[in-house]
C-alpha cells in the first residue's frame, strides 16, 4: 500500500483529510508519527505557493508522497488581509517582520482583526476563507486544488466551536462558523471544497478509489 503523509500536526485537519481519502488504497500518516522534524519555511505569497512549499519539503525529507494545505481569511475591506498572514496577524499588526513573525494565539489574532476594523471605522465586511492543497507524489509530480467559503466578518463573536476566526465569520445573518457542527462545517468549508476537488483529481490521476 502506498504511504501518504498528511503534512499537518493539527488533529482536526488530519481527521478531515484522512476521512476524505479513506476510499483510496493509501497508508495515511500524519507528521506526528515522525520525531523531531524541522518546520518548512512558509514564505510564499499565496496559499497555493505555501501549500506546495510544505508538500515538497516534507515529501523530500521523508521520501514519501505528501499532501499539504495552507489556508486563511481574506477580508474584502482589508484588501484581502490577513490572507497568508492569518496565523500571524496579531504580531504582524503590532509591527513584526512578516517573514520572521511566529504564529499568535487565535484570541490575539481575533482582537487584531476587530481592532483593525475599528481603526478603519468598518462595522462588517464581506470575506472569504480560502484553502489551497498540494499533493506531491514520490516521482515529484504535483496536484493542486483550491477551495473557498464566502461569508461576512462582523465584530460581535458568536459560538464556541471551530477555531481561528470562526466566531467572527458569519455564514448567514445570525450564524457563525463557530456555531456549526464539524459535519456542517466540513460540507461548506474552504478545506472541504479543496479536498473534494483533490479527491476528484487523485481519482482522475489513476489511483483507484
Ligand atoms: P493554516 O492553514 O493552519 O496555516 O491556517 C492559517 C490560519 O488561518 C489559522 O491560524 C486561522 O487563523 C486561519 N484559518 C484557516 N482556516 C480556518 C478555519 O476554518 N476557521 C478559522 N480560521 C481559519
Amino acid at each position: 500500500m502506498k504511504e501518504l503523509i498528511i503534512a499537518t500536526k493539527n488533529k482536526n485537519k488530519f481527521r478531515e483529510m484522512r476521512t476524505a481519502f479513506k476510499a483510496f488504497p493509501f497508508d495515511i500518516k500524519s507528521l506526528d508519527e515522525f520525531k523531531e522534524l524541522p518546520d518548512a519555511v512558509e514564505d510564499g505569497k499565496t496559499f497555493a505557493d505555501n501549500a506546495l512549499i510544505k508538500a515538497r519539503f516534507f515529501s523530500r525529507l521523508l521520501n514519501r508522497a505528501c499532501l499539504a494545505d495552507d489556508s486563511g481569511l481574506c477580508v474584502d475591506a482589508l484588501e484581502g488581509m490577513p490572507g497568508v498572514y492569518s496565523a500571524r496577524y496579531a504580531v504582524l499588526r503590532a509591527g513584526a517582520d512578516p517573514e520572521r513573525a511566529h504564529d499568535s494565539p487565535d484570541d490575539a489574532n481575533n482582537r487584531a482583526l476587530v481592532a483593525e476594523l475599528d481603526r478603519l471605522k468598518i462595522d462588517q465586511s464581506n470575506a472569504a476563507y480560502k484553502c489551497a492543497l498540494a499533493l506531491v507524489a514520490l516521482d515529484g509530480s504535483v496536484l493542486q486544488t483550491e477551495g473557498i467559503c464566502r461569508g461576512v466578518i462582523k465584530k460581535i463573536p458568536r459560538g464556541s466551536g471551530g477555531f481561528g476566526y470562526d466566531p467572527y465569520f458569519y455564514v448567514s445573518d445570525d450564524k457563525t462558523m463557530a456555531e456549526l457542527t464539524l459535519e456542517q462545517k466540513d460540507k461548506i468549508s474552504h478545506r472541504g471544497d479543496a479536498l473534494r476537488k483533490m479527491v476528484e483529481a487523485v481519482s482522475d490521476w489513476g489511483v483507484e478509489r
